[in-house]
């Protein structure tokens, strides 16, 4: 999976890649990675599961879905789709795929194209500011 990436398959990559690329398809935190990882006993820093998340990002393996505050959650399915997100309880799912269509889009400004379009829909339990 990694060559096919274009990525060479170094051991941070290949132990990281195996938490990550499961059965089922995945949202999780530099943070949740990098407890995982030391929960395997794999000891990588912070810094490098961080940087081996923006390899795989930018070898189109995974993609990066921010949230407010700069948070971001690294997406193991790449495919464009958008997001709910659980600000109570730290984690964003999947809205379903067709479910959202995004038109009237502003022009970008000059020199620019749009790339792609992120919904993020923010969720709290009914009830929750009771
Ligand atoms: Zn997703």
């Amino acid at each position: 999976m990694l060559k096919r990436a274009g990525l060479r398959p170094t051991r941070q990559r290949v132990a990281l890649g195996g938490l990550l690329f499961g059965d089922e398809h995945r949202h999780v935190t530099a943070d949740e990675l990098h407890l995982e990882a030391i929960d395997a006993g794999i000891p990588l820093s912070l810094a490098t599961v961080y940087n081996t998340l923006s390899q795989f990002d930018e070898a189109g393996l995974i993609r990066k879905v921010c949230v407010n505050g700069g948070k971001a959650y690294y997406d193991t399915d790449a495919g464009d789709h958008h997001h709910f997100y659980i600000e109570a309880e730290d984690r964003i799912i999947d809205i379903p795929p067709g479910r959202i269509s995004v038109d009237g889009l502003p022009k970008p400004p000059p020199g620019y194209v749009i790339t792609k379009v992120d919904v993020v829909i923010r969720l709290e339990r009914v009830g929750a500011k009771a």
